[in-house]
């Protein structure tokens, strides 16, 4: 778990924006050299769990929003659970970036 959000290959410093792709379990391409990185299969699936508990917390909040509010403020209710959305999406983005240990892509062993 060293250089969490540093390239493995050349140690560059990953931008924050890579890790919205990561969420979705992709891999990135390190912008310093180009290298294809995955997340670690350990940490695979703490992103999943991650990815898990901020949608079920959003959909939670959405709801307890929506019947604490009723229909008297329906704009409202729309941006509060934009913002929250955001907020949450923006704080498992953040999680993600302290947990994922990168490893390069191995190509020798795949098809192109
Ligand atoms: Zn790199």
């Amino acid at each position: 778990m060293n250089g969490m959000h540093l390239c493995p290959n050349c140690n560059g410093k990953l931008p924050l924006r890579k890790f919205f792709l990561v969420n979705n379990f992709k891999s990135v391409r390190c912008p310093h050299c180009g290298a294809r990185l995955v997340p670690d299969k350990k940490t695979n699936s703490l992103i999943g769990g991650i990815a898990g508990f901020s949608t079920a917390l959003t959909v939670g909040l959405a709801t307890v929003v929506y019947y604490l509010l009723g229909e008297m403020y329906g704009t409202l209710i729309v941006l509060i659970t934009c913002l929250l959305v955001i907020m949450i999406y923006l704080a498992s983005v953040l999680i993600t970036r302290n947990v994922v240990d990168f490893k390069t892509k191995n190509f020798s062993n795949e098809k192109n």
